[in-house]
């Protein structure tokens, strides 16, 4: 990768939308490079077992990627770890500019760098974050085996990893701030059908405490009525659903209220050339198929853009 060549396409991100749309730009024989901060698979490598993803009944998340990653490569994909900082558009070329200040030129760009996870914002989440808080239940599930353990939130996430927690941990209590789950019905099924796990309905985190130990307990509230108890717990595992990773998308890109870019049917932001994919882009779901798709959709116009502008 050098400052002087000039790409078809930059694709930021690694995810399964940005892995795509590498396996398809690959395909289109665009000179393309793939740039990732971490480690490639995104989101879904904290996920201990997918099961609709469509073909395979059940795979492991970082299984999954990794088969992403390897049939990408399998094409020559350049995928290099390195931190983009800015992309700047321009009328001859776009420009990716890198962390270490080098510059790429490139014809398109394909953004998919996701989100991350939303915070509650209480007293002691920082403070206690990697001392019992957690935002990833197959990361640190195993450092509370046997143990009681706090879930915040109604969602997909909130409820998938609450049933993963209770394989290891001795109690769960999942803490919804209303009176009805989010989650889709088979997960809502499973989590009522699941003993360890313990509903606290219409009730919000206030607080979380720490001992000698780390967290020792939480501050609950009660949604209704505002009352207010002390609740005791080993860890906490929060799953509030997550903020788009916005920080790369340059000014002059239409986004929505809640910060997802809005863009067409070809995944293409009003800036001709620049692309949005997955959980950045505005959609109605965020799920593993629709990155993958919308990885497809986006270098496949990305490949007509370029090669209509080569002929122009
Ligand atoms: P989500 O669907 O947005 O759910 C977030 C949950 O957290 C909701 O129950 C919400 O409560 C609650 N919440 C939000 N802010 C809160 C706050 N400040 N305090 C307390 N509770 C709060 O997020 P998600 O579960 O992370 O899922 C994100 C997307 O990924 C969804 O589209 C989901 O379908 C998808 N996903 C799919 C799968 C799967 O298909 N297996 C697995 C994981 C995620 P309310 O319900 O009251 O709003």
């Amino acid at each position: 990768m050098t400052q002087d060549e000039i790409y078809d396409l930059v694709i930021i991100g690694a995810g399964p939308g940005g892995l795509s749309a590498g396996i398809y730009a690959k395909r289109a024989v665009l000179h393309t490079v793939l740039i990732e901060k971490a480690v490639a698979g995104g989101q879904v490598v904290l996920s201990d077992e997918v099961e609709n993803y469509p073909g395979l009944e059940r795979v492991n998340g970082a299984g999954l990627m990794q088969q992403f990653a390897d049939h990408a490569r399998s094409y020559g994909l350049e995928l290099t770890h390195e931190e983009a900082v800015a992309v700047e558009p321009g009328l001859k070329h776009h420009t990716v500019r890198l962390a270490d200040g080098r510059r790429l030129q490139t014809h398109a760009v394909i953004l998919g760098t996701g989100g991350s996870p939303r915070k509650l914002n209480i007293p002691g989440e920082n403070e206690l974050y990697g001392k019992g808080v957690s935002y990833c239940a197959v990361c640190d599930g195993f450092f509370f085996r046997n143990k009681t353990v706090v879930v915040v939130g109604g969602g997909d996430s909130a409820t998938e990893e609450a049933l993963y927690l209770a394989k290891l941990t001795r109690h769960i209590y999942l803490v919804h701030r209303r009176d009805a789950l989010r989650a889709g019905r088979i997960l809502q099924q499973r989590v009522m059908a699941q003993d360890k796990i313990e509903i606290l309905w219409n009730t919000a985190l206030s607080g979380i405490n720490a001992g000698a130990d780390g967290v020792s307990s939480v501050g609950l509230k009660d949604t209704r009525t505002g009352r207010e108890k002390e609740l005791a717990a080993d860890g906490v595992f929060i799953f509030i659903g997550f903020e788009p990773n916005n920080q790369l998308v340059p000014a002059g890109i239409r986004m929505n209220a809640d910060g997802y870019v809005v863009t067409d049917e070809k995944c293409e932001t009003n800036i001709p050339g620049i692309y949005v994919i997955g959980d950045l882009r505005e959609k109605f779901a965020k799920q593993i198929v629709i990155a993958a798709a919308d990885g497809c959709t986006a270098a496949l116009a990305a490949a007509h853009y370029v090669e209509t502008r080569k002929a122009g």
